[in-house]
């Protein structure tokens, strides 16, 4: 499970070794050097390393956006995995709630809880485009 870290625990205006990062927020040194892999921008290229604070917490705001990643049209979020999935298409199955709102309720093709997607009947064609064939249409109830 990937850890939320608080881009306002560090000071904008300070400057923070590898290992004064790991301490401030707990994670192997590993880890730190992971981020400046992914990004995270060092001072320059002296010994140690000094990452700024506000190179820091711009970097970890960026991580939290990437981390609250949106579902396509065609993807559920699955509670359990923490994103959005892929439903394993056999197990789609629409719900009809009112005559505004429907339910698709699936399976995670990943592991297997049930997911659910509430979205507005108007937007059902696209829904059913991206789904593609296998969602069954709303039941429309006759009288
Ligand atoms: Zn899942």
């Amino acid at each position: 499970m990937k850890r939320i870290h608080n881009p306002n625990k560090c000071k904008t205006h300070r400057s923070y070794t590898v290992e004064e990062v790991a301490l401030l927020y707990e994670v192997h040194k590993r880890t730190v050097r992971n981020w400046l892999i992914k990004g995270l921008a060092v001072c320059d290229d002296k010994r140690p390393l000094l990452i700024l604070g506000r190179d820091l917490k711009q970097f970890l705001q960026k991580q939290r956006q990437v981390n609250k990643r949106k579902c396509k049209l065609s993807e559920l979020y699955c509670l359990k995995c923490r994103e959005p999935r892929t439903p394993d298409q056999n197990t789609l199955e629409f719900i009809e709630e009112t005559s505004t709102k429907g339910r698709v309720i699936a399976t995670c093709s990943v592991c297997n809880s049930r997911m659910n997607k509430y979205f507005k009947l108007d937007s059902l064609t696209s829904i059913q485009r991206d789904l593609a064939v296998i969602l069954p249409l709303p039941q429309k109830h006759i009288g």
